[in-house]
Order: structure tokens, then C-alpha cells, then sequence
């Protein structure tokens, strides 16, 4: 039983938390500089406390929050009357979590928080050990049973996909979309039809998963949507504009990088950036009320960097 001090102390955190990602500005370095004789952060250190973050539950708490505003912003709009609405979830940490591909189970070979991309095919699309994320699965669930349209933007490509076999060491060779639909629907997420789940084009090469992921939201747009909310683990997945209101989960094992610089530490969820900056003109925004919130359905993506890891986004 949380009681109201928590209640109110964990929505202020998830606040923070989703506005200081959402607001930040593309293109500057927010990470600290190497200090002089300052020793990094021990990997081991950050790969244990990132394993404590999700046993003890805290993680999930968080991304509880998070949905929870998504939630209450999603009612309360409806409740005014939206004509099509939309609701875009990214896929992996944000529909699915990839936790257990991260850091392995007693029977399936795990990455160690790397990235090998077809043992990471193997656990996505082979076996399909990636389990709903509770909180964003009752948001969808929500939201398509008050009649609102749920797609899915992901940075999975829409091709097919070499999958290791991580005891047998056999490949096999799977279809991307095929397998996500058949996951999504399996795990409580209705896929509607093949219009409603977004993959990233083969022949895309830009550096950055920005520009084709609000393109995405652009294209859901002009079939006359409005999407009300977009959520999702990293920056990439909210900037650029073509949405309401933009959510962020935590997600601290990975960055997909949006401008090929350093982002602010931590993860998503932090509650302690004393990081300020001013929202980007055409970034979808927390702070934006919801009478003006059709107003900044206009934005472009500005920004361009390397994606290290092109499996997941
Ligand atoms: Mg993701």
C-alpha cells in the first residue's frame, strides 16, 4: 500500500524523470567531461546495481509511474473528445523487455549486457523470451478498449533476420515482422493489422533512428490521427516531434544514440538530473497543455548520430 507522500513523491519523480529527457536539446554534449584523476564508473559496479534496480523492483515502480501519467493524460483527453485518436508504443523496454536476453536465464545464454545480434534475434524472434512490461501492457489494453488505435513504432527492421541457436549453435533464418506481430499478440499487445506496427526500412541508413521514427508518426498523422501520446526508452523514440505528448521509461542498460553525442547519465527514470534546458521547438512536450496540444503536432526532425546498435531501438 503506497500512501499519499509516496504517491505524490513518486509522480514528481516520474515527472522529472520524463520531462528532462523530453525537454533536453539535440546536439549538446550533456555528459560530464572526464574530470582530472577521476577514476570511470567500474562496470561491474553499474552491471550489479542495474541488476539490484530490476530485483528489487524499483525499475518496474518507475515505469509504473510513468505509465500511470500517460494513463491519466490519455483519459483526460479522451474525456474532452479526440477524433482518431492514436497511441504509439516503441517495442523493445517499452512494450517488451529485453532484461533477460540482457543478463541471461538458467537455460538461455544471455549477452552480459552486450550485443550480439543473433543471440539477440534468437531470444526476440526464435523463442520470444521477451516478456510484457506490465505497466505499458495495461496502457495499451486501456487504450484499445476505449477505442483508441495502438501502433507500434520500432527500430527492428523489416527484413529478415539470421537466429543463433545459443546451445546448438544452429542458425535459422526468421522473418521480422512475421515473428513481431505473432510475439505482440501472443504477449497481450493487439497488433490490428500490418498498417499499425512500423518497421525501420531496410534501405534506411541514416545514422540516427530519429528521422524515420517520427516519420512514422508523421505518416499516422496524415491518416488522419491524432496521436495523443508516444512512449518510449530512449530520446530517439520521442524526438522529433508528431505526438502530444512524449513518455520516457528508464531503460539503464543500453543508449541508442539520437546526435552521436554524450547524453546525461543515468538512467531515463532519474529522478536527480539537475540538468535545465528549454523545450526545442517541434519536440513533442510534457508541459504542454492539453488545449494547445494539436498545436504542436508539426515538428521535423533536426537531429542526426550514430545508432551502435541497430537490432534494437
Ligand atoms: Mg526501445
Amino acid at each position: 500500500m503506497i500512501d499519499n507522500g509516496r504517491r505524490n513523491l513518486l509522480r514528481g519523480a516520474a515527472t522529472l524523470a520524463v520531462a528532462a529527457p523530453v525537454l533536453a536539446t539535440g546536439g549538446v554534449a550533456l555528459a560530464d567531461p572526464p574530470r582530472k584523476g577521476r577514476e570511470p564508473e567500474n562496470l561491474t559496479d553499474l552491471q550489479t546495481e542495474i541488476k539490484t534496480y530490476k530485483s528489487s523492483g524499483a525499475w518496474d515502480t518507475q515505469i509504473a509511474a510513468v505509465a500511470d501519467e500517460a494513463l491519466t493524460y490519455l483519459k483526460h483527453r479522451l474525456r474532452h473528445g479526440v477524433r482518431k485518436p492514436a497511441v504509439v508504443f516503441d517495442i523493445d523496454d517499452t512494450a517488451l523487455s529485453t532484461y533477460d536476453e540482457e543478463t541471461g536465464t538458467s537455460t538461455i545464454t544471455g549477452s552480459g549486457f552486450g550485443y550480439y545480434g543473433p543471440l539477440w534475434n534468437y531470444w526476440a524472434y526464435e523463442v520470444k523470451e521477451f516478456p510484457a512490461i506490465a505497466a505499458n501492457l495495461e496502457l495499451a489494453k486501456y487504450a484499445l478498449g476505449a477505442g483508441v488505435d495502438v501502433f507500434y513504432v520500432t527500430g527492428r527492421r523489416e527484413s529478415t533476420a539470421t537466429s543463433l541457436n545459443p546451445s546448438t549453435f544452429a542458425t535459422t533464418k526468421v522473418t521480422i515482422r512475421t515473428e513481431t506481430i505473432a510475439d505482440l499478440n501472443a504477449k497481450g499487445y493487439t497488433v490490428a493489422d500490418d498498417a499499425h506496427l512500423y518497421l525501420r526500412p531496410t534501405g534506411d541508413t541514416n545514422a540516427s533512428v530519429v528521422p524515420y521514427k517520427s516519420g512514422a508518426r508523421a505518416s499516422i498523422e496524415a491518416k488522419g490521427y491524432d496521436i495523443v501520446l508516444n512512449i518510449g526508452d530512449q530520446r530517439s523514440d520521442l524526438d522529433g516531434g508528431h505526438a502530444d505528448r512524449a513518455f520516457k521509461v528508464p531503460n539503464p542498460m543500453y543508449k541508442i544514440s539520437w546526435s552521436g553525442v554524450a547524453e546525461a547519465p543515468g538512467p531515463g527514470a532519474s529522478a536527480t538530473s539537475s540538468r535545465t534546458t528549454s523545450a526545442k521547438p517541434g519536440t513533442s512536450g510534457w508541459s504542454v497543455p492539453c488545449a494547445q496540444a494539436s498545436a504542436t503536432r508539426s515538428g521535423s526532425a533536426s537531429v542526426s548520430g550514430t545508432q551502435a546498435r541497430s537490432g534494437r531501438a
